[in-house]
């Protein structure tokens, strides 16, 4: 896992699997950890790091309830975790869901957590909206389309945009199911005035980048979704991003907004 410093008060850990990102938010002795990373080892790490860098974690946020975002309890058991209306309700439509799939990894992985994830009822916060931590308030704004759920967390007093599963350097634009094209581009355009003036955006996949060549992703992105709507399978993926993981990515697009 690597852990970077982008601010006094943000710290960001990239976890080994899939390049998930974990965000440590601060202000007067409080702080807040957004997503989690992934792998066991990286999660027993984490109390240790936040508080080597006196990051006291008094919560938890997720940007979405897709599992693999949600393990923060690993790491700090007795915080709440809080989340956008969406993400909550998905979290109870949902029962057992981001178990069952961390299962499934941890089976294919031959990984062995500490237990199993509990996943008490997440606290449900006002979005758009903001949430004060410390001496500063957090903002928060919708970011649906990837999924039917999820917000994206911007720090102003350390102009970084903590978006979910947009923007990343790594993974094309994903369509879940119940996720929508025409929702993840209003998302693009929603995050756009943020990016333009971050410091640093921090994707939920991928190492966190300058607003620079977070424009360039999310011009990239659009023209993506655009192309998908348009043609379909015919789409070009984005040049950086065109492995066989993020083909097949596309594939399934390519089917749910066929369908
Ligand atoms: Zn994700």
């Amino acid at each position: 896992m690597r852990a970077v410093g982008l601010h006094a008060d943000v710290v960001v850990a990239t976890s080994r699997a899939y390049q998930t990102t974990c965000t440590l938010v601060r202000s007067a002795g409080e702080a807040f950890c957004i997503d989690s990373p992934v792998l066991p080892d990286e999660l027993e790490v984490l109390p240790a790091l936040a508080d080597q860098a006196a990051f006291n974690v008094v919560g938890l946020l997720a940007t979405h309830a897709d599992w693999d975002h949600l393990l923060g309890r690993y790491a700090f058991p007795e915080a709440p975790l809080g989340c956008a209306e969406t993400t909550a309700g998905r979290l109870i439509n949902e029962p057992g869901d981001a178990q069952r799939r961390l299962r499934a990894f941890d089976e294919e992985m031959y990984l062995v957590r500490p237990g199993p994830l509990s996943l008490p009822g997440a606290q449900r916060l006002p979005v758009p909206g903001k949430l004060e931590v410390g001496e500063h308030e957090l903002e928060l704004q919708p970011a649906d389309g990837h999924t039917v759920d999820g917000m994206a967390v911007w720090v102003p007093w350390a102009q970084v945009l903590v978006c979910g599963d947009y923007l990343s350097p790594v993974e094309i634009p994903m369509l879940h199911p119940a996720g929508s094209a025409d929702a993840y581009l209003a998302t693009l355009a929603r995050l756009q005035p943020l990016v333009e003036q971050a410091d640093h955006v921090v994707p939920g996949h991928g190492e966190p980048l300058d607003s620079a060549r977070a424009l360039a992703i999310l011009s990239e992105d659009r023209a993506y979704l655009e192309a998908l709507l348009e043609v379909g399978e015919a789409a070009k993926l984005p040049l950086a991003r065109r492995t066989g993981a993020q083909r097949n990515i596309h594939a399934d697009n390519a089917r749910r907004v066929a369908a």
